[in-house]
């Protein structure tokens, strides 16, 4: 199954071994999973995938899963990748596809990251685990931890939307709210973990959501028939997606899957919350902390993102660039284009074609290229902040507001 070698360090390069729970290096950095390539490239073909499971273990060997019993999977990955014309003849985008990622379980590409730290739960033997969530982190927890029978302890912002609330209460998971921001959250889970007993799944502060999140960038290239686009649109908070699909190119780069071609990995963030930004601007390796984060895509509400370097190089590395939008513009997007595709997108996906409106106008980004954007979630998640826009109101101005009749 697993080519899984051992865990390295991003920042000191220290060697880690498997087979034992880990969390940060000694020296703070993130552990990246290594994988024996050599031995996948001999063991393994992209031709078989075509016989491989329609979800993102597909790609097995390149998980860190070594018993296929361990795997705890509510059918996670392989998500449309969607065709845009109609809104991209508008916007003057003639190759444009949306990842759906919406329709992962609990409606977010989440699911991928947790399927993945969940499984290895199992297979450490993990029986209680924690986690800090802006919100569709702690749905997805909660779901994964309720398959696996593993008992989860959820630390989300006060605001979180209902149904990430309602979701993790639904699935048994033992929920507090926070007076503050995720970064409190994580705080929180860091000072009970000990006396607790929990594991932590903070993304990067456990080796393996990585991993999960990577897959979007393995599917990428196998949906694009192995010729990566021109650029990719994702939505950033943590950051790990984008991490993860970075990560994902260089090891089927070795696998001889794709060439040394790269997209131009562009990050999209929210007027108020833009660390990743305001660095790629300044030209600095690492953000600084955000203050007074706001923005209603919950999932952008990361004011330092613990991966911050990782996203920073991937995009210099790729000459991508990173931008930021308002919560209007990408509300404003998100109904354009669900009455333009049929999609309903999270907010965080929307931001993304607010932000490809943005990069053709300046022209850093031409019509004939090839662009893929990430929806990383179900606007179905995000009721409150679409609400805003669809006010209900009983009687009276009923046509002007779309709201009830009174029937006579
Ligand atoms: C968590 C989340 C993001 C941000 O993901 P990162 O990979 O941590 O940057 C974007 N969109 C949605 C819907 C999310 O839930
Ligand atoms: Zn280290």
């Amino acid at each position: 199954m697993t080519t899984l070698s051992h865990l390295e360090c991003s920042l000191c390069k220290k060697r880690h071994e498997a087979g034992q729970a880990h969390n940060l290096c000694e020296c703070g950095g993130p552990l990246l999973v290594r994988y024996d390539l050599q031995k996948a490239r001999e063991n393994w073909s992209r031709e078989w995938l075509a016989g491989s499971p329609a979800s993102m273990w597909r790609y097995a060997p390149v998980l860190p899963v070594a018993q296929p019993e361990s795997v705890v999977s509510l059918g996670e990955g392989f998500t449309p990748l969607v065709r845009a014309d109609r809104l991209g003849n508008a916007m003057g985008a003639k190759n444009l596809w949306i990842k759906d990622e919406g329709v992962n379980p609990t409606g977010s590409f989440k699911a991928r990251g947790l399927s993945c730290a969940i499984s290895m739960c199992v297979e450490l033997g993990i029986k209680k685990v924690a986690v800090p969530s802006a919100g569709n982190a702690a749905s997805a927890t909660a779901a994964y931890a309720a398959a696996a029978g593993i008992e989860a302890h959820i630390f989300m912002p006060r605001d979180v939307p209902q149904s990430n609330y309602i979701e993790c209460k639904a699935m048994g998971a033992h929920v507090t709210l926070v007076d503050g921001l995720i970064s409190d959250c994580g705080r929180i889970v860091g000072e009970r973990k000990q006396a607790e007993g929990w594991f932590e799944v903070s993304t990067l502060k456990e080796p393996y959501r990585i991993e999960g999140k990577k897959t979007m960038g393995y599917e990428l290239a196998e949906q694009f028939r192995w010729d990566l686009p021109d650029a990719v649109f994702y939505p950033t908070g943590g950051g790990v997606g984008m991490i993860g699909m970075w990560k994902a190119f260089d090891e089927m780069e070795q696998l001889g899957w794709i060439t040394s071609k790269r997209p131009k990995m562009i990050c999209i963030q929210v007027e108020g919350c833009q660390p990743v930004v305001r660095a790629f601007e300044q030209g600095t390796p690492r953000s600084e902390f955000w203050q007074n984060a706001y923005t209603v895509a919950s999932g952008l509400r990361v004011p330092k993102p613990l991966g911050d370097f990782l996203v920073l190089d991937a995009v210099r590395e790729s000459g991508g660039t990173a931008i930021a939008v308002t919560d209007e513009e990408m509300l404003d997007a998100g109904i354009e284009l669900a009455k333009m595709e049929g999609m309903f997108a999270a907010p965080e996906g929307a931001a993304c074609i607010a932000g490809l409106k943005k990069l053709l106008a300046s022209g850093f980004l031409k019509a004939e290229d090839r662009i893929a954007v990430y929806n990383t979630g179900s606007g179905l998640k995000y009721l409150e902040a679409y609400s805003t826009r669809y006010p209900r109101v009983a009687g009276g101005e009923a046509d002007k507001l779309g709201g009830l009749i009174t029937p006579r």
